[in-house]
């Protein structure tokens, strides 16, 4: 079996371990980039959301890369992510293209079963515990990597450092085949990134990301909102959704996501007392929260058409107000340009540091960015992600 599936941050480190783990071989596209969303773009439906469009690329992709089975997970929402694989998958055979399906979803765990069987040889549930085991790892290290990217950014002394430590770490990782290598890597990223000098904490803002979960994942989508937020604007941002509670949460890899979920279900049943489908709960429950844990503002990503964030837009504003913090809503779509996004965040940046600033009676200069910063340090930048340096449309 030659199994490839679409893109989603840094999953394919972990899914590539899983997959090679158990004896097929892993077909990884390459990154979405602009001629990516323009091949999704052809066959997908135009009132799609965008990462139905840009993953329907990365299987475009894979497919010229000789995959033979495409991966999806479906069937675990209420909104249309529980569709997109049987459509992608529809569309892709309509076009003529052969492929397996493996449809991941809670209905099929028997049928998916037996596809691996047949593919891989009944050796594949002895050699699963292994598999899982690896994936899990992986999805560990590169959850704290990123974390760890995410803080040491607006602090790092020479811009771009952190990306250029944290991408060698993540190829590494990649290339890892062992517990033991994944874990060792793991603790000499730590090491080196934390034994570098750091420019302070003088200027240093706190935003709590919250929003659809591809949007917020997928660098090539969101105009690398991360790796920009940090380095270039100086802040340490905090998405709500990681990788790692994407892919093991469904797995029940993890009690504590589950965990996790319940409480901001709960949290959030005043204001959302059903499921929309969608990551709805943890984008209101993050805001609820982003005050007492010290955050100052709050940045909400969606694509254009996604139903569970458009019914969060019409509750957040009612809670910033009342907790009296700052956000912002970034819209993404096919036509969103870096250059909007990034006139956008600099903008309510601005007003959360003079926020800031007229709260604590005055702060260090260090927090404001010019203009002309923001645009020599954003085209020294990128080079991982070319949707965003390309732009994405206009
Ligand atoms: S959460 Fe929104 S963007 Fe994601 S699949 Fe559902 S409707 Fe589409």
């Amino acid at each position: 079996m030659r199994i490839a599936f679409p893109h989603m941050g840094n999953a394919y480190i972990p899914l590539r371990a899983l997959v090679e783990s158990l004896g097929a071989e892993a077909v990884v596209p390459e990154r979405p980039n602009a001629e990516t969303l323009k091949r999704g773009l052809l066959h997908a439906p135009e009132f799609a959301c965008l990462p139905f469009k840009v993953t329907l690329g990365d299987c475009l992709n894979a497919l010229d890369r000789g995959a033979d089975t495409l991966a999806m997970v479906c069937g675990m929402w209420a909104c249309r992510f529980g569709n997109y694989g049987r459509v992608q998958h529809m569309i892709l055979k309509d076009l003529g293209h052969e492929f397996d399906s493996v449809l991941i979803g809670r209905e099929n765990v028997g049928e998916v079963a037996e596809k691996f069987r047949s593919g891989l040889g009944p050796g594949v549930f002895r050699r699963l515990p292994g598999a899982l085991a690896i994936f899990r790892c992986k999805a560990a290290a590169v959850d704290e990597m990123e974390r760890l990217a995410r803080w040491a950014r607006p602090r790092e002394e020479k811009y771009g450092s952190t990306d250029a430590l944290l991408f060698r770490y993540l190829d590494l990782l990649d290339g890892a085949d062992s517990l033991r290598q994944v874990r060792e890597l793991r603790g000499s990223f730590r090491d080196e990134l934390l034994s570098r000098p750091l420019d302070g904490e003088d200027g240093v803002t706190r935003i709590r990301l919250v929003g659809e979960l591809y949007v917020l994942l997928e660098p090539s989508l969101n105009c690398d909102l991360l790796r920009r937020l940090g380095s270039v604007f100086r802040v340490e941002a905090h998405p709500v959704l990681s990788t790692y509670r994407w892919l093991l949460g469904p797995l029940w890899l993890d009690p504590r996501i589950q965990l996790h979920g319940y409480r901001a279900r709960r949290r959030t049943r005043p204001y959302l007392p059903y499921v929309l489908g969608g990551e709805e709960h943890m984008t209101i429950s993050g805001i609820l929260d982003a005050r007492r844990q010290g955050f100052d503002g709050v940045i909400h990503a969606y694509p254009l058409t996604c139903m569970p964030e458009n019914i969060c837009r019409t509750v957040i504003p009612s809670i910033t107000a009342r907790t009296r913090l700052p956000h912002l809503g970034l819209c993404f779509d096919e036509h969103t340009s870096p250059a909007g996004v990034e006139t956008r965040l600099e903008a309510f940046l601005d007003l959360v540091r003079d926020r800031r600033r007229i709260q604590t009676g005055g702060l260090g200069e260090q927090g404001d960015v010019m203009a002309g910063d923001v645009s020599a340090a954003a085209a020294a930048g990128g080079g991982r992600y070319p949707l965003c340096r390309s732009g994405a449309g206009g």
